[in-house]
């Protein structure tokens, strides 16, 4: 990236070129430092490193060259002063909390969160005194409630997993605001190339990399994205001292697909919205639920707080889960896995997969119909796409 500060440039330039510098070698992709610790010219120099009085790398569970060019392009595109990559999705959020939060500390989060953060906060996090209360995604009514004096912060996901329900960020951070909360969200779905919402009044943004981020399903990886003070400083001390390290060659996959990032998001959208509108069309499907489509409750919210639906869909079969499975079962090239943000269109039984730890009286509250499939939009050709669903929706009818 050219060093004059007089230039800005537009997203899809940024994940391309943002935070590498070339070494001496003048290489012209970046290069992956597999290196676990780095020399000092003294003893005074390691001395200052060691103490931060000197900025420069250490050890790599916290200073890894090709980490940190993945970790300036993330914080440009979200539009944040500091990111932080982590090992994985989860260890990005679980260092959130560790970060900001103590004994006796409070979280609102939405129901509809994803299954893993769910049991982080009621199974873990009520370990150590930190509790929760879930609130339905879209009812500001309710998240406003539910918010006590020792509650720091305010969690979700939107659009939200696997029913694409979506809140208007903008009006939840002003909740937050209101009540001295912090508003945290995954933003997994969009990624920055469809949303930013550190710009509409988020305070942070936590990512799982393992999805659009790297895009072709190949390496674990997470982050956090905000202000200096609070992930460069306090969820960096996290990082640091607990170490779900990313690792470098993650970060050099992460880089090579942010580079692709605007790119595949427009094509992953146009892809599932067609597929949606098809769906509609078939008579055994009775709902289909994907951001994009008019019938969405929250459609307003495309072209303006996210600039297009996504690739993830999903749709509702007659007759529960013996005919979604007998629909999944019947295609021949869709992954069956619960993977999602992959070149790989690949499809998921809700019910039964990522929300099967839930008690039934939980999943209907959740609105995870047993007839539910989910399905994350891949980049083969569409039509092939249709008719592998369609041997299924055949068989059903
Ligand atoms: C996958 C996922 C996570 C967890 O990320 P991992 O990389 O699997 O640890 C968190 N949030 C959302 C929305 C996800 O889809």
């Amino acid at each position: 990236m050219p060093n004059d500060s007089s230039l800005t440039y537009a997203p899809a330039t940024l994940a391309i070129r943002t935070g590498h510098n070339r070494s001496p070698e003048g290489e012209h992709s970046e290069p992956i430092f597999a290196s676990s610790s780095y020399v000092f010219k003294n003893a005074a120099e390691a001395a200052a490193r060691f103490s931060g009085e000197q900025p420069g790398n250490v050890y790599s569970r916290f200073t890894n060259p090709t980490v940190q060019i993945f970790e300036q392009r993330l914080a440009a595109l979200e539009g944040g002063e500091a990111c932080i990559a982590t090992a994985s999705g989860m260890s990005a959020i679980l260092a959130v909390c560790l970060g900001l939060l103590q004994h006796g500390a409070h979280i609102v989060a939405s129901q509809a969160i994803f299954g893993t953060t769910n049991i982080l906060f009621n199974k873990y996090l009520t370990r150590f005194g930190i509790t929760n209360t879930q609130v339905n995604l879209s009812d500001y009514t309710a998240w406003e409630a539910a918010i006590k004096p020792e509650t720091r912060l305010l969690f979700l996901e939107t659009p939200s997993n696997p029913l694409t329900e979506m809140v208007d960020i903008k009006r939840i951070a002003t909740i937050a605001h209101a009540h001295n909360c912090l508003l945290v969200v995954d933003n997994c779905f969009c990624t920055p190339a469809l949303q930013r919402p550190l710009t509409l009044g988020a305070d942070l943004v936590v990512h799982s990399a393992t999805k659009y981020l790297d895009g072709q399903g190949r390496c674990m990886g997470g982050a956090v994205v905000g202000d200096k003070r609070r992930v460069g400083e306090e969820i960096y001390g996290v990082l640091r001292t607990t170490g779900p390290t990313m690792s470098p060659f993650n970060a050099w996959v992460f880089l090579k697909g942010l580079e692709t990032l605007n790119i595949r998001m427009q094509a992953h959208s146009s892809q599932a919205l067609t597929l949606a509108h098809w769906l509609e069309q078939q008579s055994v499907v009775q709902q289909v639920f994907y951001p994009g489509l008019e019938s969405h409750p929250q459609h307003y919210l495309v072209g303006t707080q996210q600039q297009d639906g996504g690739g993830i869909l999903s749709f509702k079969v007659k007759g529960g889960q013996g005919t979604a499975w007998t629909v999944i079962d019947a295609t021949k090239m869709l992954s069956i896995t619960a993977n999602l943000g992959d070149v790989k269109t690949t499809i998921t039984h809700p019910a039964t997969t990522t929300h099967g730890r839930l008690t039934p009286q939980e999943r209907a509250v959740a609105g995870i119909d047993e007839g539910l499939i989910r399905i994350a939009v891949g980049l083969e050709a569409i039509q092939d796409i249709q008719r592998d669903l369609e041997y299924g929706l055949k068989q059903i009818s």
